[in-house]
């Protein structure tokens, strides 16, 4: 008997660009998110249930064994720090590059740089490897701002096109890594559920070789 699989997933990018690799695995669910209010959706395979949550939450989930996989960008992931549970399968979706962005034309200062970024653990990791004094800014989102309105010399963000850092008159500074998002797998679930998962992997990874992702 197939053992029930719970997968977290977000709403938006993420969750529209991994429907076609979970159909490559049967699984369609059947309500829409963007549509329906409901936070947990049955799919076209009765075992298998999508938890939809914030993609913040996704590897938190996962961690806990609230879900036993998750799909979750590698941002996300770095800033989570990836305990109790297993990065198994990059999708391939969702890529975009973690940055260091700022004016063009302001040199970052050497010394006690002001960082602001949602990403706190990401940004001190980085400065830190390069011996740099930094005061980091917690922000939850509109980092864009925080420069312009000399809260901060620079910011910490994921970048995909530039255009909204361009619309605010910032530019890329440094790259800090380049992301997309990843399947992720809680521990336990992977000895427990071991049959199950790895189908569903074995079958998702095929769908990300032929390009669906
Ligand atoms: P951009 O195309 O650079 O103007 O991106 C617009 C905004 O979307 C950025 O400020 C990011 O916050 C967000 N963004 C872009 N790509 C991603 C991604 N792959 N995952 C999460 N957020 C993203």
């Amino acid at each position: 008997m197939n053992k029930p699989i719970t997968i977290a997933l977000s709403k938006g990018r993420i969750f529209k660009d991994t429907l076609p690799l979970l159909k490559a695995a049967g699984i369609e669910p059947l309500d829409d998110p963007e549509k329906s209010r409901k936070l947990i959706l049955d799919t076209s395979i009765d075992t298998v249930k999508l938890v939809i949550i914030r993609a913040t939450d996704v590897p938190t989930y996962v961690q806990h064994g609230a879900a036993d996989v998750g799909v979750a960008g590698k941002d996300v992931l770095m800033e989570h720090g990836g305990q109790g549970l297993y990065e198994m399968l990059d999708l391939k979706i969702a890529n975009c590059k973690l940055m260091v962005a700022g004016f063009a034309d302001r040199p970052l200062p050497k010394e006690k740089l002001r960082v602001a970024t949602k990403f706190v653990n990401c940004a001190r990791k980085y400065f830190a490897q390069q011996g740099r004094q930094v005061d980091i800014i917690k922000l939850y989102g509109s980092m864009e701002l925080a420069p312009i309105v000399d809260l901060s010399d620079c910011i910490v963000d994921v970048v995909d096109t530039g255009n909204t850092l361009r619309a605010n008159g910032l530019e890329p500074l440094e790259h800090m890594a380049d992301i997309s998002s990843r399947l992720i797998v809680n521990k336990a679930s992977m000895k427990l559920k071991h049959d199950e998962i790895q189908t569903l992997l074995s079958q998702m990874k095929a769908a990300v070789d032929q390009g669906n992702g």
